[in-house]
């Protein structure tokens, strides 16, 4: 198959979240099962390695001719496309301290554009993208590909082209005002595709137009037709029958085994280095060093999603418990508050840690017996990932990818890999924290085993790649018939 990958950011070049992760895995996870891939991305700054590819386009969007240029770089298998304007190197990706940019659907409109353009233009070994090729496109930056696709199609290309587009958070639409709508140069005829409410809104019209929809996990496709949609939730479940949800891999950065930033590697056979990461993490934080003391974590964006008023809620609870709860994130203010508190009232036991810190984030998924991730809800989610591969057993919210991803211990039937918890409130959380205690505590050999079920499951992006290819193969079919 031939596959063309368009995403406002792409890592490690451009990245603010998860989109940038899957931006980045899944183009080479496709390469590696041997199709042909572009994935396409603004270039926000200079990017090492890449060249300009001597290719230029001109746009009319917005009342004026607007040139790109294409720099191309070609790794892992996959031709990465990097779509050059004076718009798009400001900086930020998508503003700066004032704010979004004000013009952020005129750049993703030139970004969409050019996507297409280079699929159509862009000179690859073994000749030109074919007629049906599969356009991925991702969230409401690139969500009018469908529609600028089908304005193509008049003109005899890409009569095949079969459009998937995915939904990694549908809280963020692209509203703008009525009268944006003749800035995007699409005919006439599109305007109902586009209008929400007497808006424009770019992500409604990738909802409706495209041939196939995917999420990041089964559980969150189903609630977004239901209760997680932002308001889009009718259109989403008019469109249930061509929506999938696959959940993310886990980057390779991300293996207990192999990982750097540990002062000591284990796997699932082996679990004695695990004790030395949480002695060191004791002893790099201050914290008392003790093996038979339980080390809870919880490592997040702070935000009203990520469910911190749960933790904040059951503290005091977990200190009586004689547990020691280590915190990394940074976000909202008002935690970083919580953090000092607690840290000031247990100092032997809590250590709160305002900031981003990848290194530190590995020590404590390794170091940590127990992970909280009490989330309102979850598109996909990737710490409780983590955390099973890790063999740290988490305590989630059953919300989105968490619910997909972890499944609640039984003693009888000695199943799960963790705790999911429902509904949201303090009471239902404390109630599982306090089980993993008790089984931590009390049953070290069911715990042993939970935590090599959670270290055996397969969360690669070779199983997520193999998905997709079949998601593209069912959008490529519906082109056909
Ligand atoms: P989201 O994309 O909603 O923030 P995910 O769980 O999908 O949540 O991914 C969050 C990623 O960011 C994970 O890789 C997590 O380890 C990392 N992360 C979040 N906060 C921090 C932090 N303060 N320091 C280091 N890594 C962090």
């Amino acid at each position: 198959m031939d596959v063309l990958h368009v995403a406002a950011e792409t890592g490690p070049w451009s990245k603010t979240g998860g989109l940038g992760d899957v931006a980045s895995a899944l183009p080479k996870a496709l390469a590696k099962r041997g199709h042909r891939v572009v994935a396409v991305s603004p270039r926000y700054k200079e990017i090492p390695g890449a060249k300009d590819t001597g290719l230029r386009a001109r746009f009319h969007l917005f009342g004026v001719d607007h040139e790109v240029r294409y720099h191309a770089l070609e790794s892992d298998g996959v031709v990465w496309v990097f779509v050059d304007n004076p718009c798009f190197t400001r900086g930020g990706i998508y503003g700066d301290s004032r704010g979004s940019y004000p013009d952020n659907l005129f750049r993703y409109a030139l970004l969409t554009r050019a996507a297409i353009d280079v699929a159509a233009r862009l000179p690859l070994v073994g000749g030109p993208l074919a007629d049906d090729t599969v356009f991925h496109s991702n969230d409401w930056h690139t969500a009018l590909l469908p529609s600028y696709l089908e304005a193509w199609r008049q003109m005899g290309r890409f009569t095949h082209a079969a459009t998937v587009h995915g939904l990694h958070n549908c809280s963020h639409h692209g509203t703008a005002p009525s009268d944006s709508f003749a800035g995007l140069d699409l005919p006439l005829r599109f305007w109902p595709v586009l209008d929400m409410h007497g808006y424009v809104n770019p992500l409604k019209a990738g909802i409706v137009s495209a041939d196939r929809l995917v999420t990041v996990s089964p559980t969150y496709a189903r609630e977004i037709t239901r209760t997680h949609g932002f308001g889009l939730e009718h259109l989403l479940a008019g469109r249930r029958e061509q929506l999938v949800g696959i959940l993310n891999g886990v980057d390779d950065a991300w293996d207990p085994k192999t990982d750097k930033h540990l002062p000591a590697n284990f796997d699932v056979d082996d679990l004695s280095g695990k004790l030395k990461c949480k002695l060191e993490l004791q002893r790099s934080l201050g914290l008392p060093v003790e093996g038979k003391v339980p080390l809870v974590s919880m490592i997040a964006r702070l935000d009203h999603q990520k469910g911190i008023d749960l933790v904040e809620a059951i503290t005091p609870w977990l200190m009586a418990q004689g547990a020691q709860l280590v915190m990394l994130g940074s976000g909202s203010e008002k935690y970083k508050a919580f953090f000092r508190e607690t840290e000031r009232r247990w100092p032997r036991q809590a250590r709160g840690w305002y900031g981003f810190d990848e290194s530190l984030a590995h020590k404590i998924e390794a170091g940590s017996d127990i992970f909280l991730m009490p989330s309102r809800f979850e598109p996909c989610g990737l710490n409780q990932m983590y955390s099973l591969r890790y063999g740290t057993v988490p305590v989630v919210h059953r919300t989105g990818g968490l619910a997909d991803t972890v499944q609640s211990f039984d003693p009888d039937r000695e199943v799960g890999t963790g705790w999911a918890f429902s509904p949201h409130d303090a009471g239902a959380f404390r109630d599982a924290i306090g089980f993993a205690l008790v089984t931590w505590g009390r049953f070290p050999e069911s715990w042993r085993r939970m935590q090599r079920r959670g270290m055996s499951q397969d969360f690669s992006w070779d199983r997520a790649g193999a998905l997709y290819e079949r998601l593209y193969a069912w959008a490529a079919s519906s082109r056909r018939s």
